[in-house]
């Protein structure tokens, strides 16, 4: 059996057995992986801790080819403060099942899982409005897994200037003049246009870092909800936790 080292956050968890459970994790190199933790749920165990939802850690595991067991593990965070606040815990459960679908094995997981764990770092240290915390999230996860917005230009003609739409079928910005083509085109003011450009371009560390008036984060969560929805071919919805 081969032993890694490797980075790794616990995206699901299932008891098997008495006391083993059976856990998903995403890592870096090894894209999300499945491993099984003996004797975790044992009250003793010193991996009763590094094996719960959402820990961050150093693990060391054995295995191979989709099969893989916890050794031991470091812990680097446990996201604390999300786990006692329903709110808080509702949108990283939220992001979490998002994270779970749209990632596999032997998948280069690295930039997907930087900007899971800085969405989690502000969830949980930041008094942040979640909503428009999402969008954002939705928009930069997006284009960092291939559905880059066209942001430079005119989606239809490629023209420059008066980009004051945004088309979730052309998939990015509508000059004026090509606003017609697409019915369903939704207008956007600068504050959203540099937002979203902002979002795309940055480092996931900063796409936090920003703010613009409510209704602009209104118009911001329609344009991310759709455009996410479209591209994943899937109604994300949040949903209540009980
Ligand atoms: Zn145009």
């Amino acid at each position: 059996m081969r032993k890694i080292k490797t980075k790794g956050i616990i995206i699901a968890e299932n008891n098997m057995g008495d006391f083993d459970k059976m856990l998903t994790m995403l890592t870096p190199g090894l894209g999300k992986i499945n491993c099984a933790a003996k004797g975790a749920r044992k009250t003793r165990s010193f991996l009763l801790g590094s094996t719960q939802f959402l820990c961050f850690g150093d693990y060391l595991l054995y295995g191979g080819n989709g099969s893989y067991n916890i050794n031991s593990c470091e812990t680097i965070e446990m996201f604390y403060d999300i786990r006692t606040d329903l709110d808080k815990l509702r949108y990283a459960v939220h992001i979490t099942k998002i994270i779970n679908d749209i990632t596999t094995e032997n998948q280069n997981s690295y930039k997907i899982l930087q900007l899971f764990l800085n969405t989690l770092y502000v969830i949980t240290y930041r008094d942040v409005n979640l909503d428009f915390l999402l969008s954002i999230f939705k928009i930069k996860l997006l284009s960092t897994i291939g559905y880059r917005p066209i942001i430079d230009k005119c989606a239809n003609c490629k023209k420059t200037c008066e980009l004051n739409y945004f088309s979730i079928f052309y998939n990015g910005f509508l000059c004026s003049e090509c606003s017609n083509i697409d019915k369903s085109k939704i207008q956007i003011n600068d504050n959203i246009k540099i937002a979203i450009k902002y979002i795309i371009d940055s480092d996931s560390k900063k796409i936090y870092s920003f703010d613009i008036p409510n209704e602009d984060k209104k118009i911001l969560e329609i344009i991310a909800t759709l455009y996410f929805n479209q591209k994943l071919e899937k109604e994300y919805k949040l949903e209540d936790l009980f």
